[in-house]
């Protein structure tokens, strides 16, 4: 049986955080163990530069961040092309031709895209780089042939708009040169897009609102307490709201029956601890502290894992360089069929 093709990247503007981590990394890493795909996972250089211009060091200083979260969790350079963006020359090629099928009315369409620039304070003047970016992650997935793309629900209006180019470059040049990908969210729900500490609309590196996987066990433990809860909770014997608190959206994903009977045998489950909190009784500190006890079991041993890889920096950079390698090798049979296809290939 062929292998199905996996591609997804991550924007080394940052470390990465639990946000990642459910929202698409935990995928990869099944992914990778079950054996029955290929996967290509990018650090996104090029389409960082595209709102930080003006700041490229940053990005510089986290290619190596990301690449050591990503071991950190448990993907594998045996068994997974981890590649960086900015060497693979034909992901810059292919935007050229595919930006030939896009309007710019449809780039300003892009739903993601408009509340990231509400977010980065683009409004009034948007880099054109910034509000092409979905052209070139575009190419980034067909480039590696990809059926298979796990990313977070903010990422699906990118996934359509590269699909319509894949369906408007086979009707246009040639059926079935490029291969249509499709999304893969998360298996819970409430993983699709967790907001940040501070209730904010999503966790992200750009925002400032995260709990970082390779934060320190301390540093956890003083985010949670500093959650957002519900405001109007003030005294614990009085009711509580579940909707928009914070600790509860964060409960929902990580925590599992069997986390009560470890940390909080007074509850059999979620439900039973919910209820109590709406009916009032049950304070803020309580369920803070059991989350903590939560992700401190998941973060424990990624911290462990990094803190293996962190003094290897070397290492690091010489898999990057070879993986990068391959890959171009690998995109470059795409680019060379898309050429083949246009017909712009006469020597
Ligand atoms: P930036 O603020 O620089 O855009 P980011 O935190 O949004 O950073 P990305 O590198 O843009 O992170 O996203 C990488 C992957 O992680 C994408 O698949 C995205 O859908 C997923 N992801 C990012 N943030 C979240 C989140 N809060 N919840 C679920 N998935 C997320
Ligand atoms: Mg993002």
């Amino acid at each position: 049986m062929e292998r199905k093709i996996v591609l997804t990247g991550d924007r080394p503007t940052g470390p990465l955080h639990i946000g990642h981590y459910v929202g698409s990394l935990k995928k990869r890493v099944e992914m990778q163990e079950s054996g029955d795909f290929q996967q290509f996972v990018m650090i996104a250089d090029i389409q960082a530069l595209t709102d930080n211009a003006d700041n490229p060091a940053k990005i510089r200083e986290n290619i190596l961040e990301v690449m050591l979260d990503y071991l950190a969790v448990g993907l594998d350079p045996e068994r997974t092309t981890i590649f960086v963006q900015s060497k693979i020359p034909a992901l810059f090629e292919l935007p050229m031709y595919y930006s030939n099928l896009v309007t710019l009315s449809r780039l300003q369409r892009n739903p993601t895209i408009k509340s990231e620039i509400k977010m980065r304070g683009f409004e009034k003047s948007i880099p054109v780089g910034f509000l092409t970016y979905p052209i070139s992650q575009a190419a980034d997935i067909t480039a590696f042939r990809a059926n298979l793309v796990p990313v977070g629900v903010d990422q699906l209006p990118m996934l359509e708009q590269t699909r319509e180019i894949v369906n408007s470059f086979n009707n246009l040049y040639k059926k079935d040169v490029l291969v249509l990908p499709e999304a893969v969210l998360p298996d819970n729900e409430n993983a699709y897009r967790i907001v940040g500490i501070d209730g904010g609309a999503k966790m992200s590196k750009s925002l400032g609102n995260c709990i970082f996987l390779k934060d320190d066990a301390k540093t956890v433990e003083k985010k949670v307490m500093s959650m957002f809860t519900d405001p109007n909770h003030i005294k614990v014997s009085e009711p509580g709201k579940i909707e928009g608190n914070v600790v509860f959206t964060y409960l929902d994903i990580f925590c599992k029956n069997e986390h009560f009977e470890k940390y909080c045998p007074d509850y059999k489950n979620l439900q039973e601890m919910k209820d109590h909190y709406r009916h009032g009784g049950l304070g803020d500190v309580k369920v803070k502290k059991f989350l903590n006890s939560i992700l401190q079991e998941i973060l424990t041993p990624i911290r462990e894992r990094r803190i293996k890889f962190e003094n290897n920096k070397k290492m690091l950079l010489d898999i990057l360089a070879e993986h990068s390698r391959v890959a171009s090798d690998y995109a470059n049979i795409t680019l060379d069929a898309v050429r083949d296809a246009i017909g712009i290939k006469i020597f």
